[in-house]
């Protein structure tokens, strides 16, 4: 079924990137429409405090600020539907912007479908992330001030959360399945000489235990080559083993880089396609933050404004 309005702009996630683009593109007549997916709110909905968002100076909760985005995306006009998008084709204008059977046309199209922190499929990590589990250091490093902290992987952004992580914590930990690192020599390096870091290698992660009220209290490690199990205690696990971004959509319509990540054009939201922008985490394997998220929402909308004006789309 194909809804035949020719939308003016169609914003396909709804994080802290696409919900704030919704907010400009609301403020500017675009009418837009948002297609808030799986997980609607985004990666803030499975944490608990948010302490690094300006304007919370008391920290809050991340679902409710995500609430809060989307009432106020809401206030200026913005159609949020609980719907995941399936398909986009983008090779012909109007663009199309499939839901299952649905069709829905825009001139322009905002990209903010984010990207997944790598899990180690465990049951418990559903219960304990943002009670002990955390997937970002620079986010959640400040709660875990002396406490021992474990960091799983074996590449450069595991090395780089452990070296963050000593700032605050009493020991960290870093558990990897294998003998040989991925990472660079220079960051292997640093943790290496870094007193408060040890390394653990050929274990891998049986069990988190730990419930909701008290946090972690220790897990299970199981031995890579001689299959033993043994108990580690710990008050913290963080998981260095990489990102990977929503881009299954646009694999072959939009140029990515070598990590799957959409390429933007610098300093804008600008994808090699004309009148299709992206921000957030999609296109942002660095930062990866709620307020640069906002930030570049906020750079995407500006930018379809000025190319609906600019191409005199009514
Ligand atoms: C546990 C945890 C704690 C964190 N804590 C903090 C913190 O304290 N402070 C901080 O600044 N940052 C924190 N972050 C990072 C922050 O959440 C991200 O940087 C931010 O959410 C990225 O925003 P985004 O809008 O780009 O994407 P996301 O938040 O990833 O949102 C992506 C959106 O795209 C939607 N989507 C995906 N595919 C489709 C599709 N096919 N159709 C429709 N919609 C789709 C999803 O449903 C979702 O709504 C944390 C992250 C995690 C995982």
């Amino acid at each position: 079924m194909t809804d035949k309005t020719i939308h003016k702009t169609i914003i396909i996630g709804s994080g802290p990137a696409g919900l704030t683009a919704a907010i400009y593109a609301g403020r500017a007549n675009l009418k837009p429409i948002v297609f808030e997916g799986n997980q609607p709110g985004g990666q803030l909905t499975i944490t608990t405090d948010v302490e690094n968002f300006p304007g919370f100076p008391d920290g809050v909760m991340g679902p409710d600020m995500m609430d809060l985005f989307r009432n106020q995306a809401k206030k200026f006009g913005a159609e949020c539907h609980f719907k995941h998008v399936t398909k986009v084709d983008l090779t012909s204008k109007p663009y199309r912007v499939f839901v299952g059977e649905e069709v829905f046309l825009s001139d322009t199209v905002i990209i903010s479908t984010g990207a997944s922190a790598r899990m180690l499929g465990l049951e418990e990590e559903e219960q304990l992330m943002g009670y002990g589990i955390s997937t970002c250091a620079t986010c959640d490093g400040y709660f875990f001030k002396e406490k021992n902290i474990v960091v799983v992987g074996g590449g450069d952004s595991a090395m780089e959360e452990a070296s963050f992580l000593t700032k605050f914590a009493k020991k960290v930990t870093i558990i990897h399945r294998r003998e040989v690192f991925k990472a660079s020599k220079i960051m292997l390096d640093r943790v290496r000489n870094n007193p408060l870091i040890d390394i653990i290698v050929n274990k891998s992660i049986e069990s988190i235990n730990g419930n909701q009220q008290d946090g972690i209290s220790n897990i299970v490690l199981k031995d890579t080559v001689s299959g033993e199990t043994s108990t580690f205690e710990c008050e913290g696990v963080f998981y260095g083993i990489g990102h990977t971004p929503n881009t299954d959509l646009f694999k072959g319509m939009i140029d990515l880089n070598d990590n799957g990540y959409i390429i933007t054009q610098s300093d804008s939201s600008l994808t090699n396609i004309p009148g299709v922008f992206a921000c957030g985490d999609v296109q942002d394997d660095h930062y990866r933050q709620a307020i640069t998220a906002a930030g570049s929402g906020c750079m995407a909308a500006i930018d379809a404004e000025k190319y609906l004006e600019e191409n005199i789309i009514e």
